[in-house]
């Protein structure tokens, strides 16, 4: 769900709202003020979750390689 961040006109007060529709009026929670700018959200970004999938596929391959002791390669 989106939340929007907003910054009061009147007293310069950040806030967050979760906003369900356009329509949901958000008023200032220290001043009461209908007046504010919209701030981009940044829970809004999408996180970057491709790294952990791909460390966990390619990571080091445990045990079989050459110093898995069997070869005498040391
Ligand atoms: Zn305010």
């Amino acid at each position: 769900m989106p939340i929007y961040e907003y910054v009061c006109d009147d007293c310069g007060q950040r806030y967050e709202r979760i906003v369900m529709n356009q329509r949901t009026k958000v008023t200032c929670p220290k001043c009461d003020s209908g007046k504010h700018t919209v701030q981009l959200s940044v829970f809004a970004a999408p996180s970057n979750g491709s790294k952990a999938s791909n460390r966990s596929s390619s990571g080091p391959s445990g045990g079989g390689g050459c110093c898995g002791g069997a070869c005498g390669c040391h």
